[in-house]
C-alpha cells in the first residue's frame, strides 16, 4: 500500500492523539505528505519523527482549530512545506457527558466551539482551493451520534448532526468540481475522548467505554484509508464502523 497516495498531501486536524494520530500515521505509511496538526506540539513532533522514522514524510503544525487566524496560518505554513492539500481530515472533537438538566453551558459551548466552528474553519479554509483546482477530499470524522441522538450526549449528538447535515449539503455543491466529501461513523474508541467530563452524574449514568467493547483507533484509520484510496467514480459518502456485539 506504500504508494496508493504517493504524490499526495493530506491534513489531519487532531492529529495529536487518538483516532486522528492514526489516520496521520496511516495516510503517510500510504505514501501521502502528511502535516499533522494539534495544539500540543510535542505529542506532534513525537509522531513527526515517528512517521520519518518509517520513511514517511511529515510535518507538525500547531493550531487551534477553533482559531480562524491561526488555521489559515496552520494551512499557509503546511502548504508551503509540502504543497496543497489534496486531503483535508476534520478529526479534532472534544466531547463532554452533560446532563441537560444541569445546564453545563461552558461545555457545550466548547463541544461547538471545536467540533462545528472548527470544522467550518478548516473547510472555509481549504475548500476554495480545492473547488478551483478541480480535486480534493475533505473526511469529517463525525460520529454514530451524528446518525443517533443518545442521552447524556445530547449537545455532542447535535454537534455531529451538524456536520453531517453540512457534508450532505457540501457534497451536492462541490461534486461538479470534483471534489469529494466523507463522513466515518465510528462507535465507541479507545481514545482521550471521554476523559474531560465533569459531569458525574451523566457519566456514571451513560458512559459506555469501559462496559462494552471498543475499537482501536487504527480500525477508523482503515476506513479513512480506503474512502480517499478509490476511482474517482466512487464517492463513499459515509461509513459507519461500530464494535461487533457480542453474539
Ligand atoms: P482524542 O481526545 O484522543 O483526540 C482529540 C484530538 O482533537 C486531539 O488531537 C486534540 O489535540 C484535538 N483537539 C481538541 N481540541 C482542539 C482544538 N481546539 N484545536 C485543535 N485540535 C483540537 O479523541 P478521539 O481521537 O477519539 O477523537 C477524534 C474524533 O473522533 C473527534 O471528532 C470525536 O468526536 C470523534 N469520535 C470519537 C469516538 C470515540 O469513541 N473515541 C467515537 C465517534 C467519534 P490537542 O488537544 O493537542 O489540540
Amino acid at each position: 500500500t506504500a504508494c496508493l497516495l504517493h504524490g499526495k498531501v493530506a491534513l489531519v486536524t487532531g492529529a495529536s492523539s487518538g483516532i486522528g494520530a492514526a489516520i496521520g500515521e496511516h495516510l503517510a505509511a500510504a505514501g501521502a505528505k502528511v502535516a499533522l496538526a494539534a495544539r500540543r506540539t510535542d505529542r506532534l513532533k513525537d509522531l513527526e519523527a515517528q512517521i520519518a522514522r518509517r520513511g514517511g514524510t511529515a510535518v507538525a503544525i500547531t493550531m487551534d482549530v477553533c482559531d480562524e487566524r491561526q488555521v489559515h496560518d496552520g494551512v499557509k505554513l503546511a502548504e508551503s512545506l509540502l504543497g496543497p492539500v489534496d486531503i483535508l481530515v476534520n478529526s479534532a472533537g472534544v466531547l463532554y457527558y452533560t446532563l441537560m438538566k444541569n445546564v453545563h453551558v461552558e461545555e457545550w459551548h466548547m463541544m461547538v466551539d471545536v467540533n462545528v466552528k472548527g470544522v467550518l474553519n478548516c473547510v472555509g479554509t481549504i475548500l476554495g482551493r480545492m473547488v478551483e483546482q478541480r480535486r480534493g477530499h475533505i473526511v469529517n470524522i463525525s460520529s454514530d451520534g451524528g446518525r443517533k441522538g443518545f442521552p447524556g450526549l445530547a449537545v455532542y449528538c447535535g454537534t455531529k448532526f451538524f456536520v453531517e447535515g453540512l457534508s450532505q449539503a457540501m457534497r451536492q455543491e462541490v461534486a461538479e468540481f470534483g471534489v469529494k466529501i466523507t463522513c466515518i461513523q465510528p462507535g465507541d474508541v479507545k481514545t482521550e475522548l471521554f476523559q474531560r467530563t465533569t459531569d458525574l452524574e451523566a457519566q456514571k449514568k451513560y458512559e459506555m467505554v469501559g462496559k462494552m467493547k471498543v475499537l482501536e483507533p487504527g480500525d477508523i484509520a482503515q476506513a479513512v484509508l480506503y474512502a480517499v484510496t478509490q476511482p474517482e467514480v466512487c464517492a463513499v459518502n459515509e461509513i459507519l464502523v461500530e464494535p461487533q456485539e457480542a453474539p
